[in-house]
């Protein structure tokens, strides 16, 4: 027992030695990135549970890296935010999103909105509004379109500088969604008063809708939440049938996951959007 213990703190601190090792090869090549035109945006189709329609598709950031390979947002996104480098990443996501979604309309495909997720640091950034004012100027999107992803942490920061850039975005026509609905304790007063349009409720809870009763419960209790509140509710990382009739049933109105698409490369949307005229 006691040699595997050793063992296992060996292991340990060369894992640690390992992620940091890995954290700094991420970020001194996370500043190329832009400019070696590494970073690609895939997009996943939400559906209307009601219609079955596409009505949005979500913007999810890819670095292709030619020797480190594929690596997930849910790894340098962290990074990026550690770094002032998350407010030009995030900068060339929303303009390039926008200018692709509006080249979709000017082809006649369905008008679809797409969401694209933002950070607290983007949001904090003083000119974040100005910079959204101009993209969409810039690419001609009706600010319709255009729905920000913000993660319910930042959503009920008690602070009012958020509040009021929340707001600004709102005035301008753009919807806001609450993301990861349910994984932070919100102060239930706080989410009357945001300026949203939408929870989205965290894949987490979808996946333990089925075998987990209390999952069942808070996925319950934020669709009533958002009908009562007159919030659109969406609920992502849907993967089976069983959970899309349960959400069906709960009058959920819009999913988005496996079950339905992958998030899919620009030529892979387009061929989507082109097959349904
Ligand atoms: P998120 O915003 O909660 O995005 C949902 C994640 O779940 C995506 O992972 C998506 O590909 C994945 N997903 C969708 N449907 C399913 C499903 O049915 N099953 C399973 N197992 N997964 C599903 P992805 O693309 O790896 O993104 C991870 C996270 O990285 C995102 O979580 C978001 O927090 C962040 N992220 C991605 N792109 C951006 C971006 O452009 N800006 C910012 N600030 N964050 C981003
Ligand atoms: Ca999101
Ligand atoms: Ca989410
Ligand atoms: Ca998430």
């Amino acid at each position: 027992a006691k040699s595997s213990g050793k063992n296992q703190f060996v292991f340990c601190s060369q894992e640690m030695k390992e992620e940091i090792e890995q954290t700094m090869v991420i970020t001194s090549n996370l500043y190329h990135a832009l400019d070696r035109s590494e970073l690609a945006i895939v997009y996943q189709p939400q559906v209307s549970i009601e219609t079955g329609q596409i009505i949005a598709v979500e913007a999810l950031a890819r670095w292709y890296h030619p020797e480190l390979g594929l690596i997930s947002p849910a790894i340098f996104i962290p990074i990026a935010e550690h770094t002032s480098l998350i407010n030009l990443i995030g900068e060339w996501i929303l303009k390039e999103s926008c200018q692709q979604i509006k080249k979709w309309h000017n082809k006649g495909l369905l008008p679809i909105r797409v969401a694209v997720n933002v950070s607290v640091n983007q949001l904090l950034n003083t000119n974040f509004v100005n910079k959204v004012m101009k993209i969409l100027a810039d690419t001609g999107l009706d600010s319709k379109y255009l729905e920000l992803e913000i993660t319910e942490n930042i959503a009920i920061q008690e602070s009012d500088y958020i509040f009021d850039v929340l707001s600004k975005l709102k005035a301008l026509g753009i919807s806001l969604a609450i993301d990861d609905f349910g994984t932070e304790y919100s102060s239930l007063n706080r989410i009357k008063l945001l300026p949203v349009d939408r929870l989205k409720i965290d894949m987490h809870f979808i996946s333990g809708i089925l075998n987990n009763e209390k999952d069942k419960v808070i996925v319950d209790v934020i669709i009533k939440l958002a009908k009562d509140l007159n919030l659109k509710v969406i609920a992502e990382g849907v993967e089976t049938q069983e959970q899309l009739n349960y959400l069906l049933e709960k009058k959920c109105d819009e999913v988005q996951g496996y079950f339905f698409y992958k998030p899919l490369s620009t030529s892979d949307m387009e061929e989507v959007l082109t097959n349904l005229i």
